[in-house]
């Protein structure tokens, strides 16, 4: 047991690592830089002109949007504001923190008067868990166990109904969270209750059924968001009773999405329903932001590196590829192969055409609310407590670790580096006297050959250092990053090195369809060519790496932090169908074209990419 952040309590099963209060890890460097974008983007603006997020919400007391939106903007924007420590973020947080804490009635019912669903509830809780590690706020544990208390009484005849049965995991880690710090046994009764009236999906993955894309039926167990959300469940559900189908139920929901659904970016396709393996299928944003979310919690829950691995490539590649680069639009429906983004008819399960353009509300604004968490929280969780008082890297980016250690030690972290777009790491200690912790790195499953202060360490593992430290003692850690391919739809090729995947860039000609600056809506052509095979070896791909700087703007084709060439010809025969890619020419293709050379970035700075290529025949 950890002495200084809370541990599951008995009866719950333990988890591998600790969370650290929200303020622990904060960002640096490239990673301060991006959220920074953020609060100067959508996130820091919505509530000037976005009507769901402005003064009429039911969530600031109006009688406006009085559902979801409020509570997922909450979720977002406390972990931002407290990040960055931006007064103006923090007071507009306090704004809709401050009217939640005070809208709860007699009977322990929080919200706007009018709301008779619990989801959203589970939204603002996560919320609110998030504020109290940032603020201390006397208000608020209080006010949790008067509503936990309410809806026990209530669940048996007002149940969960529709989405909350999907997403009841969201609001049981709440209760979760609430059970470690106060160890009251009706949160526990109250927990198992929700599981009996929620969804059962480890068994939904256990006897998974939907190998194709669903054309005809859209039940809200096929839903992309339900089932990024979902990934964690089983996990929760484990804390909850220690069983091990409930253990093994979040490898197997991986697993089942990867193979059916799966994108070479880590995220599966849903458009808005399983949508299968097709380059050209969309993934909602809704759906990033969620698996990374689910992620940061079965790495809490089951300390294994091979979601840390998956952590960051989402968030280095799937997140950033679906926002401008200045994070002033969005889009509801990202492609892997994405080659135009505009209003015409897709083929998608059942989304509007205006679901794959940039803008304020692409489609519709679940999204608009829901993107905010995904940059914060991934920061906010690089770092976990250990069991034996240490620390854990579980995700590497810049930033700074405050935190106790040993007996009560406080001691900081600052990691410096450029990573991912980088292959070395410098862990800087900063304590005022000699401290014995361990501290933890996670070594990536792909970093063969990776090095911590000179020692070889094995890939796919996390690595203990368990020592002494000094003040000014530093951990040098190597992560070689080699080019890799991978064989994906219609054996196509995918190029990834360390956890970036590379995406052909294309020209992209923006056009404003829609309305105002800043917050319009654009549509993207292509100005060069897209339909390119690759000419390489699979197994041993021969490219060179072209090393840029930082910008100030990171994810944007234009200031891309690095570049890769290969060689590649054009395939006539692979045109737009539908208005996307059409289906990729099954590999290897034969191109009597001539041999080009083709400037890759990562995927997140691809706005218009393909990312998986016909292989050409030599
Ligand atoms: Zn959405």
């Amino acid at each position: 047991m950890n002495k200084f952040y809370p541990s599951n309590r008995l009866p719950l099963a333990p988890s591998a690592f600790c969370f650290l209060p929200l303020g622990s890890v904060k960002p640096t460097g490239w990673l301060r830089r991006q959220l920074e974008i953020q609060a100067t983007g959508l996130t820091g603006n919505l509530p000037k002109f976005w009507d769901s997020l402005g003064p009429n919400s039911g969530w600031l007391g109006g009688d406006g949007e009085s559902w979801e939106r409020g509570p997922y903007y909450m979720d977002g924007l406390v972990p931002l504001a407290y990040l960055l420590g931006d007064r103006d973020l923090i007071a507009e947080a306090e704004k809709w923190i401050g009217w939640t804490l005070s809208s709860q009635n007699e009977f322990g019912h929080i919200g706007p008067k009018s709301l008779d669903d619990w989801w959203p509830c589970g939204v603002v809780l996560k919320a609110l868990t998030q504020y109290y590690e940032a603020t201390s706020d006397a208000r608020v544990i209080p006010l949790m166990e008067h509503f936990f208390a309410f809806m026990l009484r209530e669940l048996p005849h007002n149940h969960l109904r529709s989405w909350a049965i999907m997403r009841w995991a969201d609001t049981a880690l709440s209760i979760i969270w609430l059970y470690n710090r106060c160890g009251d046994p009706m949160l526990l009764h109250l927990a198992h209750v929700l599981a009996e009236q929620g969804y059962n999906w480890t068994h939904h993955f256990q006897e998974f059924g939907y190998t194709q894309k669903q054309a005809f039926r859209f039940p809200l167990s096929t839903h992309v968001v339900n089932n990024a959300m979902a990934v964690k469940t089983p996990a929760v559900a484990y804390v909850l009773t220690g069983w091990e189908e409930h253990r093994r139920g979040s490898y197997r929901a991986i697993d089942m999405l990867d193979t059916y659904h799966g994108t070479v970016v880590g995220t599966f396709t849903g458009d808005e329903h399983y949508a299968g393996k097709d380059p050209s299928q969309g993934t909602e944003l809704c759906a990033v932001v969620e698996y990374m979310f689910s992620l940061e919690n079965l790495l809490q829950i089951l300390g294994d590196p091979v979601f840390g691995d998956r952590l960051e490539k989402i968030a280095y590649n799937a997140l950033p590829a679906t926002f401008t680069g200045d994070m002033w639009a969005h889009q509801y429906d990202q492609q892997v192969n994405q080659v135009l983004c505009t209003v015409a008819k897709r083929n998608w399960t059942n989304n509007g055409d205006w679901s794959n353009i940039f803008g304020l509300e692409p489609n519709f604004g679940c999204c608009t609310a829901n993107m905010h968490q995904g940059w914060p929280k991934f920061a906010a969780n690089l770092w976990m407590a250990t069991h034996d008082n240490g620390l854990a890297a579980v995700a590497y980016a810049p930033c700074t670790v405050s935190a106790k250690v040993a007996d009560g030690k406080d001691v900081r972290l600052d990691v410096e580096t450029d990573y991912p777009f980088d292959e070395e790491i410098r862990i800087v200690v900063s304590t005022d006297e000699d401290v014995e912790f361990p501290m933890v790195l996670r070594i990536p499953g792909w970093a063969e050959g990776a090095v911590v202060n000179g020692q070889a360490v094995e890939p796919g593992s996390f690595f203990r250092l368990h020592r002494k430290w000094s003040n000014g003692d530093s951990v040098e850690i190597e992560f070689p990053m080699r080019v890799e391919t991978e064989r994906r739809y219609h054996d196509s090729v995918a190029i990834k090195r360390g956890p970036l995947v590379y995406s052909l860039r294309i020209g992209e000609r923006w056009e404003k369809i829609a309305g105002e600056e800043p917050h319009a809506d654009y549509a993207v052509y292509p100005t060069t060519p897209w339909n390119y095979g690759l000419q390489i070896d699979p197994v041993n791909p021969q490219v060179e790496i072209v090393k840029k700087s930082i910008g100030s703007i990171i994810f944007d084709s234009k200031s891309a932090p690095i570049e890769m060439r290969v060689k590649g010809r054009r395939v006539p025969e692979w045109q737009l169908e539908q208005n996307s890619a059409g289906p990729l020419p099954p590999s290897p293709v034969k191109s009597s074209e001539p041999l080009e050379e083709l400037t890759l970035i990562p995927y997140g700075c691809a706005k218009l990419r393909v990312t998986e290529f016909p292989l050409i025949q030599d």
